[in-house]
């Protein structure tokens, strides 16, 4: 029997290769995308908040230094190669932990990341000693990166939330 021939549309679904999960690649990124990205950065120049960079491997990262993701879509609109779809249904599974180096674990007050969330995804639970630690509803939680942004202490780390993908970034 003949082996299934790879047609355009698997090849574009990402049936022929796995993207790295261990990389926080831009939104609408498609499974393909390492096999479509070319390096052109125009998705680093189109992000209005500055948030792409490219990363190691010549292909396009996030970092929250410079702001927040609003999920605009501009990156995949500048993207000319499908890499980025804007026609793909956003699917960001990416959520924030809080590290040890957080400044309310160590009894230093601070709340920044919990105003910085327009979700009102962060709250503060009351621990032994009187520290309040940040907790996270990762239900609520868009995954915009505003936490990371403002965070003094860069404790902010991101995951992806499917257990077998959960491998952490800086
Ligand atoms: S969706 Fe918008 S804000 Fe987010 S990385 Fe793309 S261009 Fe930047
Ligand atoms: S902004 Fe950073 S240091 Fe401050 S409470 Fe949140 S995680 Fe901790
Ligand atoms: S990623 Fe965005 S929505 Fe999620 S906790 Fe941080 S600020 Fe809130």
């Amino acid at each position: 029997m003949t082996p299934a021939q790879p047609t355009r549309r698997n090849f574009l679904k990402g049936s022929l290769r796995s993207p790295d999960h261990t990389l926080m690649r831009p939104p609408r990124a498609v499974d393909a995308f390492p096999t479509l990205c070319d390096g052109c950065t125009k998705c680093e120049t189109a992000c209005p908040e500055n948030i792409i960079v490219m990363g190691k491997d010549r292909q396009p990262v996030i970092d929250f230094t410079h702001g927040l993701c609003t999920f605009c879509s501009e990156c995949a609109n500048a993207c000319p190669t499908g890499a980025l779809d804007p026609l793909l249904d956003l699917d960001w599974n990416w959520k924030p932990a809080i590290s040890q180096t957080c400044f309310s674990q160590i009894g230093v007050t601070c709340r920044s990341c919990e105003d910085a969330c327009d979700q009102n995804a962060i709250r503060f639970k009351l621990r032994l000693g009187g520290r309040s630690e940040p907790q996270i509803d990762s239900d609520s939680c868009s995954g915009c990166g505003a936490c990371a942004h403002v965070c003094p202490a860069n404790a902010v780390t991101f995951k992806l939330s499917q257990p077998e993908m959960s491998e952490a970034i800086t």
